[in-house]
């Protein structure tokens, strides 16, 4: 039987004057939102909520906070995702009113000022990267790729229908692959050398007529400057491919390296970790993509455009893909983007990638006579460690120093990526930890492995969740508090 306060609005929207604002397109109908689901869509009865005073809530998420680990309260070198601080000034001006306060569909004629900041993002993107045209639009490194495999896709119907396999090295994030078959390309692994690069006779055999885009990381995910990537790119080119640049590590190279001019017709950034946007548990992001002249006219739309003395979105592109994300892309992340760039200038840039790379050679200078680094001495931002030797001896693994790390308050490096290292460990510290943080991370490793294996074993001692069964947890979430339990049982749910 339904329970009559189920069919009443919780909030009455409907009511002249009680709305907060009145927006042109957002067409609210004047019936209570109960009538307008269909019955089958109801609850038959309210949910069951807790009955709780404001301090307890308040203790409750408090303390829940402070068990997590961040960048604010924690070192956290884990690799690839670039756990970099962001700056408090970024979030200062983000929330200017001025810039927080619009709404999308208020008249452009009022968005003048953000319009003009993300046309300048696009114009210092399209410099950062050496390519010409630019698109906020993509949510996160994954979408930019996604968007701009379907630049490919639709530029190859225009140029060469054949075009069917998208390439990527073995060492490959597995977003490259993904994005590739979500695009409708084949996925074709390409092999790595010992060394960590791309295997130039595979690449040579794999790269035929059906070849439309070979993905690299540049630096790779092994933290490698690949020496070989313009004559990669000429292979690429004289095969009729095109060069993609996943540049979710661009800060090893801000300022030093253009993907543009080392060969690559498209590319991604992460502002979430390049960039500095706050990021973590997967999102929030921003990945906007840039690209060679030839494809520009396949961006999605709309793109921020001058007219007249100021600046508008502009539609008017035949033979763009469309529009990947609503709106003008995640535009808090891309603001914080625009006021980190604009913050270091170009030199200031340069120079986050030169302490990037100092300090994880630092580390890796510290830690490889204990963790060898099988891809070499010299590294880019990041290092791929091994913990091969330990597990033969003593029979501990990366798993088991990641998660004992956590009880000495450091987050975990990356572990078991690239696949293509055995027990890897993969440690990114980012330009802006102190010497001193570093020698305690280092510190710490040592001291861990000099720990009994047992003990590692059911490491961490010092968190309310110690090893879920982490493919359960994703398959099989349990989305609901357990019915018996009340809330101050920690994190069980
Ligand atoms: C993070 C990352 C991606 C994916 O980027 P998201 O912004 O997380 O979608 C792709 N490739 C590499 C090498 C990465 O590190």
């Amino acid at each position: 039987m339904r329970n009559t306060r189920a069919t009443q609005p919780l909030f009455e929207l409907s009511k002249p004057g009680r709305r907060a604002m009145r927006m042109p397109a957002a067409d609210v109908p004047d019936v209570p939102l109960a009538e307008l689901l269909p019955e089958s869509a109801l609850a038959a009865t309210p949910p069951e909520l807790p009955e709780l005073a404001e301090p307890d809530v308040v203790r409750h998420f408090t303390n829940l906070s402070t068990q997590n680990m961040s960048v604010d309260t924690h070192f956290y070198p884990l690799g690839s995702c670039t756990m970099k601080h962001n700056p408090k000034r970024n979030e200062r001006l983000a929330s200017l009113p001025g810039l927080l306060d619009l709404h999308p569909y208020q008249p452009q004629e009022t968005l003048q000022g953000m319009l003009a900041l993300l046309f300048e993002l696009q114009e210092l993107l399209g410099e950062i990267a050496g390519l010409p045209a630019v698109s906020l639009q993509p949510a996160a490194g994954a979408h930019g790729e996604l968007a701009s495999l379907l630049i490919a896709a639709a530029y190859f119907r225009d140029v060469d229908g054949k075009r069917t396999k998208v390439l990527a090295p073995d060492s490959a994030h597995g977003t490259n692959p993904a994005s590739a078959a979500v695009a409708g390309f084949e996925p074709v692994t390409v092999k790595s050398t010992p060394q960590g690069f791309v295997d130039l006779v595979d690449l040579g055999a794999k790269l035929d007529n059906r070849a439309a885009v070979f993905m690299i990381t540049n630096p790779n995910t092994l933290g490698m400057y690949d020496p070989n990537i313009k004559r990669i790119a000429e292979m690429v080119h004289a095969a009729g491919g095109l060069i993609y640049l996943d540049g979710a590590n661009m800060n090893a190279i801000l300022g030093i390296s253009r993907p543009g001019d080392f060969g690559a017709d498209m590319m991604h950034f992460n502002c979430h970790k390049t960039f500095s946007g706050p990021h973590g548990s997967g999102g929030p992001g921003a990945g906007p993509i840039a690209v060679s002249a030839r494809l520009a006219p396949y961006l999605p739309t709309p793109l921020v455009e001058r007219a007249g003395g100021g600046f508008r979105l502009g539609y008017d592109r035949p033979r763009s893909i469309g529009r990947v994300r609503s709106f003008f892309g995640n535009v808090g992340i891309l603001v914080r983007a625009y006021c980190y760039i604009r913050t270091h200038g170009p030199d200031g840039l340069r120079r986050v990638s030169e302490h990037a790379v100092l300090n994880a050679n630092y580390l890796l200078s510290r830690v490889k006579h204990i963790f060898p680094v099988p891809q070499g001495d010299r590294c880019m931002h990041e290092f791929v460690a091994s913990a091969a030797r330990l597990k033969t001896d003593k029979d501990i693994s990366a798993m088991d120093i990641a998660k004992r790390l956590l009880d000495y308050g450091f987050h975990a490096p990356t572990v078991y990526f690239p696949p293509i290292v055995r027990e890897a460990l993969m440690i990114e510290p980012t330009e802006t930890e102190s010497k001193e943080t570093l020698d305690a991370f280092a510190e710490t490793l040592f001291r861990v492995t000099e720990e009994p294996a047992d003990l590692l074993h059911e490491a961490p001692h010092t968190t309310p969740v110690s090893r879920p069964d982490e493919v359960r947890a994703a398959r099989q979430p349990v989305m609901v508090w357990p019915r018996e339990s009340s809330p101050d049982d920690g994190a069980g749910g």
